[in-house]
C-alpha cells in the first residue's frame, strides 16, 4: 500500500493534521510509537484559540471550564481575576489526544499504534518508514513526533532546537483544596528563576508543574516544585500520583522545517511559546497550515515544500518571536511585572486576552507600550509591597 500522506505521532499536531487530510479523501496512516489512550505529561491548558481552532466540538473530553486565572507570587496569592468570556478548558491529555485520534479515524484515517519508527529514506517518488522489520510507504512523510522527534533527527532538521525544562505533578488533595481552586488556573511568576509555576485543576485532582523557560542545564526544579507545593497550606498531606517532567520547545526562531518530502509540525517544528509553554495551540495551527498546503502538492500547485517552511514562520514563529521578546522582560523582573499585572486592570485585560486569543503577542506587546502610562497610574494608586 502506498499511503498519500503518513503522519508520524498521534498527539494534537498529528490527530488534526490526519483528521483535516481524511476528510479531503486523501489516504492517511498515522503511526503512533505507544499503545493509545497514551498518557502525555502536560498541564492539559487548552486555550479559547485553541479550542476556537479545532475543527471539531472536544466539549465531550474537558474536565473543567476555566473561570479565570490567579496570579501568585512565591505560593502567595495576588489577585483572582473572572475573565468573563471563555477563557480555557482543562482536559486530560490521554482522554483529549484520543478522542482527537478518534476523530481523524472516523474521518478515514488509518491507524497503527505500538509502532516506533526508526529509519527514513527518500527519493524524487516517495518516503520510505521503517519500523523494526516492519516497512511503509507514503508520497509525504509528516513528522508530528513530539519535542525528541526521530523524524527530525533522522532527516537532520532542527539540529540546534531551544528547548525549555518542565516539571509536572498530578495531587490528589483533599476537597477544601480542590474548592479553594475552583475553576481558576494559577500562574506564579515567581516560584523560581527564570519561569513560572502552574496550578491547573482537574476534576478530582490538581495539575501542579513548573516551566523553566529557557534553554540548557536546569538545576534544583524538582526542589522548586517541592518548596512551591508545601507554601500551599491547602495542599498538606497530599498524594501524588504522578511526578514527570519532559522538554518545552522555545518556539521564535526563524527555522527550515521541511526537506524534500518530509516536514515537521507541533512540538517536532519547535512550536511551543515561550512565555507560557502553550504547544497545543501551535500544534493545531500548524497541523491547519500543513493540511492546506498539503492539498496544494497534490493538486499539482506546489512541487515542493517550501512554502510551508515559509508559512510556518510567517504565521507562528514571528509571533513567537515577540511571546520570546514578552517573556524575556516577564522573566527578568517578574516582581515589577507582577506587581503591574496586580493593579492594572488594563494589563489583566491585555495580558488574559492574549491568552485567550483576543490579542496576538505582537499586539500584546504594542498595546503594553501603548498604554504604558495608564498602566503605571492604575499601579501606583493600588500599590503594596509584593
Ligand atoms: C509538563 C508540560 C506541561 C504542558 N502544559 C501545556 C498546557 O497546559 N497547554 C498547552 O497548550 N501545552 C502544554 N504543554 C505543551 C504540549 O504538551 C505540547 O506542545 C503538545 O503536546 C505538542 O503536541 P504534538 O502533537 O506536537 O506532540 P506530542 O503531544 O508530544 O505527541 C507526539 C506523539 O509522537 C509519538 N512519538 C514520538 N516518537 C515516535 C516514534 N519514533 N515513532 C512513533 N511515534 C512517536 C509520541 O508517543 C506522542 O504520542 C506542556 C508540556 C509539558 C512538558
Amino acid at each position: 500500500v502506498v499511503y498519500d500522506v503518513i503522519v508520524v505521532g498521534a498527539g494534537p499536531a498529528g490527530a488534526v493534521l490526519a483528521y483535516l487530510l481524511a476528510c479531503c479523501g486523501i489516504k492517511v496512516l498515522i503511526l503512533e510509537k505507544a499503545n493509545l489512550p497514551r498518557y502525555k505529561t502536560c498541564g492539559g491548558g487548552l486555550t479559547y484559540k485553541a479550542i476556537r481552532l479545532l475543527p471539531f466540538d472536544v466539549h465531550d473530553c474537558v474536565e473543567l471550564e476555566a473561570a479565570g486565572g490567579i496570579v501568585g507570587f512565591a505560593g502567595r496569592e495576588l489577585f483572582r481575576a473572572a475573565v468573563e468570556q471563555p477563557f480555557a478548558w482543562l482536559v486530560m491529555r490521554d482522554r483529549f489526544d484520543h478522542f482527537l485520534v478518534q476523530q481523524a479515524v472516523k474521518a478515514g484515517a488509518h491507524i497503527m499504534d505500538g509502532v516506533r519508527i526508526s529509519g527514513i529514506e527518500q527519493d524524487d517518488m516517495q518516503v520510505v518508514v521503517r519500523a523494526g522489520s516492519d516497512t511503509f510507504i507514503g508520497k509525504l512523510l509528516a513528522g508530528a513526533d513530539g519535542v525528541n522527534s526521530v523524524v527530525a533527527m533522522l532527516t537532520g532538521l532542527l539540529r540546534n532546537r531551544a528547548v525549555g525544562t518542565a516539571l509536572e505533578a498530578e495531587l490528589e488533595v483533599s476537597a477544601e483544596a480542590l474548592s479553594a481552586q475552583g475553576m481558576y488556573a494559577t500562574f506564579d511568576f515567581g516560584a523560581l528563576q527564570g519561569g513560572y509555576a502552574w496550578i491547573f485543576p482537574k476534576r478530582d485532582h490538581l495539575s501542579v508543574g513548573m516551566f523553566a523557560a529557557y534553554p540548557g542545564k536546569v538545576v534544583g526544579l524538582r526542589a522548586d516544585l517541592e518548596r512551591f507545593i508545601s507554601r500551599h497550606v491547602g495542599m498538606k498531606g497530599y498524594h501524588q500520583l504522578s511526578l514527570r517532567g519532559h522538554r518545552i520547545p522555545l518556539g521564535g526562531r526563524q527555522s527550515i522545517v521541511h526537506t524534500g518530502r518530509v516536514f515537521l509540525l507541533g512540538d517536532a517544528a519547535n512550536l511551543a511559546d515561550p512565555w507560557l509553554g502553550e504547544g497545543i495551540y501551535y500544534a493545531v495551527l500548524s497541523a491547519s497550515i500543513a493540511a492546506e498546503e498539503i492539498l496544494r502538492f497534490f493538486k499539482g500547485g506546489l512541487d515542493e515544500l517550501s512554502h510551508y517552511t515559509h508559512r510556518i514562520n510567517v504565521e507562528i514563529n514571528r509571533q513567537l518571536e515577540q511571546a520570546y521578546r514578552f517573556a524575556r522582560w516577564v522573566y527578568r523582573f517578574p516582581r515589577i511585572g507582577s506587581a503591574l499585572l496586580r493593579h492594572s486592570r488594563v494589563m489583566q485585560q491585555v495580558v488574559f486576552g492574549t491568552i485567550r486569543g483576543d490579542y496576538s503577542f505582537q499586539q500584546l506587546n504594542q498595546l503594553l507600550l501603548r498604554q504604558l502610562p495608564s498602566i503605571l497610574v492604575q499601579s501606583l494608586k493600588g500599590r503594596t509591597a509584593l
